[in-house]
């Protein structure tokens, strides 16, 4: 693993967890417990980083919690956000994160870190949606509707091809959780 070029200090802090940067806007990271599952969320943009031992409790986690996070997500604004560079993670800046979905219409995106299999999700339309349908069972179709969308998009067949089935498999159980079985 290449050494991190921060000094000690701001390593400190980040292994400390007083604050991590939006590795996509200027904001800081929140962390934040629903239903067991611990994720850091950014005040400004909604985005969430989902550390990898964090994604393995998605099984046991109940299907309103998805819900309930994207509550949270979707009292933050993600409008206007630059995705045309890769991002860096929040963890560690000397790691680049591989993107692994991008819609530019939803303005959604899925970066992986390559070391430890954490995840970045952009809130982008997901967090719209919560506030677009007042119901709850429109906004359960809504979601259905994008995870359709996303499970057959060119880059999940990509990170088939490229990450093996763990990862596909982790991504998808991320959206299982969100949008419900
Ligand atoms: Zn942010």
């Amino acid at each position: 693993m290449m050494k991190s070029p921060y000094p000690e200090a701001r390593k400190y802090v980040f292994e400390w967890g007083f604050f991590m940067q939006c590795p996509r806007s200027d904001g800081t990271l929140k962390e934040v417990t629903v239903d067991g599952v611990t994720v850091d969320i950014c005040e400004s943009c909604g985005g969430v980083w989902f550390d990898a031992q964090e994604l393995a409790k998605f099984d046991e986690a109940h299907e309103e919690s998805g819900q309930e996070l994207l509550a949270l997500m979707a009292q933050y604004h993600s409008d206007g956000l630059d995705h045309a560079g890769l991002l860096k993670s929040p963890k560690d800046p000397s790691v680049t994160l591989v993107r692994r979905y991008y819609s530019p219409k939803e303005e959604i995106e899925i970066d992986e870190c390559p070391i430890t299999g954490s995840i970045w999700l952009d809130a982008g339309e997901l967090a719209k949606i919560h506030d677009l349908f007042p119901s709850q069972e429109d906004r359960k179709r809504a979601y259905r509707d994008f995870a359709v969308r996303f499970k057959r998009s060119a880059d999940i067949e990509k990170m088939k091809r490229e990450g093996g089935r763990g990862k596909t498999e982790r991504v998808m159980g991320l959206f299982e959780w969100i949008f419900g079985r």
